[in-house]
């Protein structure tokens, strides 16, 4: 997990988003929270200015990619199994600031 410097949010904490979220965020579509999906991955090497508020981060996947992919939405990854197992799914993320992606999630 990282910082973002969002041009409506200012400093924020980035997350990772499938190239499919972001490019619906970019044009400033709403999400279905229903069809967003997260996984969460377990880093060793997480950011100490993090540590403390959780041992994961969580990246967010359209409900295509969780399908083809078939990732694990209940259980967290290993970094290593996301390596190994999930590479394809990794690839192509790009980071977005949390409040746009909340903001944009509509029931
Ligand atoms: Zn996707
Ligand atoms: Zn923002």
């Amino acid at each position: 997990m990282s910082r973002i410097i969002c041009q409506t949010h200012g400093r924020q904490v980035a997350v990772e988003v499938c190239h499919h979220l972001y490019e619906a965020l970019t044009r400033r579509q709403f999400l279905q929270a229903s069809l967003v999906k997260s996984v969460k991955v377990r880093y060793d090497d997480l950011d100490p200015e993090l540590n403390d508020l959780t041992d994961y981060t969580v990246h967010y996947f359209c409900h295509h990619c969780a399908k083809q992919y078939d990732l694990p939405l209940n259980k967290p990854l290993q970094s290593g199994e996301r390596e190994s197992l999930y590479q394809e799914a990794f690839q192509k993320m790009a980071r977005v600031c949390v409040k746009c992606l909340e903001e944009h999630l509509v029931d």
